[in-house]
């Protein structure tokens, strides 16, 4: 089946639900990546995550960016979400090879550490607007949850699961969030701690050829639910060259100054794709001669690149 993601509520609206089943997106990220199973798996869940936030999106062009910076092996982990649920992201290393913690499942928490989850909101307005939390856990859900209470006051249930075989390969992923809306009654609160008692795993609800939609049934067992829309998901990148050369543009002259008296071809590699743009010694001119143009001197260019 397709990765899709899916929005839905309960029929009087107190609850609202977002899921997606990720399997295919998390296997590609995982194939040109080339990651470990552990570096996988924690990609995996902030990609999944990204995926659902992105059904909070409206309007075109808005972006959701899902960073966690901890100070465990794995470094830091990036995804980007658009409105039309294509994601892409990547992790700063790779190949984290640690042993599986206590559970016998792949230790996330170790290979991030201890740090900051940021969750940048881009509605292409003025300003993006930023949320930070402190990690709880490392675990990633745990987080995501403690990231919608402490940052936008919205009580949620985060589920996120991706399930590797003995051969490494995935064999399933997605995520389930479900999130109660203000002046929620007790009734509804203690029922849903109940519902989220007896939630297996979400790999384990993602038996092949289910769809999202019988799962969210499963877990929400006797409430009339209203399917608001599907949209699938997909992992792309949006990186070109003419991106790659504002990027290289946005060094600066200085950079630029010294990457045109190497005089040797520069490649850059797309942090999201790996996909690799090479920039020949005349071109790196051109580029330094249109910065000093526009006297772009300020540093710091944006993530692409
Ligand atoms: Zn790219």
């Amino acid at each position: 089946m397709k990765d899709y993601m899916l929005r839905a509520m309960t029929k009087d609206g107190q609850i609202r639900i977002y899921a997606a089943i990720t399997t295919e997106t998390v296997a590609y990220a995982k194939e040109i990546h080339d990651m470990y199973p552990t570096s996988a798996v924690a990609l995996g869940r902030v990609l999944t995550a990204a995926a659902m936030m992105s059904g909070t999106l409206k309007s075109d062009k808005s972006t959701i960016t899902v960073q966690i910076k901890g100070d465990g092996p794995i470094g830091s982990i990036l995804a980007v979400t658009d409105n039309n649920s294509n994601v892409r992201g990547y992790v700063q290393n790779p190949y984290v090879d640690i042993p599986l913690n206590d559970n016998g499942k792949f230790d996330i928490a170790g290979a991030v550490g201890e740090g900051y989850l940021n969750v940048i909101t881009d509605l292409g307005l003025k300003e993006p607007y930023i949320g930070r939390v402190k990690l709880v856990s490392g675990e990633i859900a745990e987080d995501i949850t403690y990231y919608y209470a402490a940052s936008e006051q919205t009580p949620t249930v985060t589920s996120l699961g991706v399930l590797v075989g003995r051969d490494g390969n995935i064999i399933n992923a997605g995520g389930i969030f479900i999130q109660l809306m203000p002046g929620t009654g007790e009734d509804d609160i203690s029922w849903l701690e109940k519902c989220v008692e007896n939630m297996p795993p979400v790999t384990k609800l993602l038996e092949p050829g289910k769809k999202i939609e019988s799962i969210i049934e499963e877990v929400l067992p006797g409430r009339e639910l209203v399917f608001l829309d599907t949209r699938p998901v997909r992992y792309q990148c949006n990186c070109s060259r003419e991106r790659m050369e504002r990027n290289l543009l946005s060094l600066g002259i200085k950079d630029l100054e010294e990457l045109a008296a190497d005089g040797k071809e520069q490649e850059l590699v797309c942090h999201f794709c790996r996909t690799k743009y090479v920039f020949q010694p005349s071109e790196i001119s051109d580029i330094l001669a249109r910065a000093k143009q526009a006297d772009v001197s300020e540093p710091g260019g944006h993530a692409e690149g």
